[in-house]
């Protein structure tokens, strides 16, 4: 079970559902946004959940470029 979305920049992500559960486990940039301003917005990126929330935190997200931070919290070993 999968499924695309666009994000406001235009870049088109590819989600994969869990069948059973229906949880979204994996997320990787399918197309690239042609206006997509966003250096590490390539093909084949895993993204995270909030990175795909739509306007309100928008402008916020592109603030935080601390993306080691982030996969150091978001890393399985790491709990
Ligand atoms: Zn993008």
């Amino acid at each position: 079970m999968s499924y695309t979305l666009s994000l406001s920049c235009g870049c088109v992500v590819y989600v994969s559902c869990h069948p059973d559960t229906r949880v979204a486990h994996t997320r990787v940039i399918e197309a690239r946004g042609a206006a997509c301003r966003d250096r590490r917005h390539e093909v084949g990126l895993r993204l995270y959940l909030w990175e795909l929330l739509p306007e309100p935190i928008q402008s916020a997200a592109l603030e935080w470029e601390q993306p080691d931070v982030w996969r150091a919290r978001m890393s399985p070993t790491a709990r």
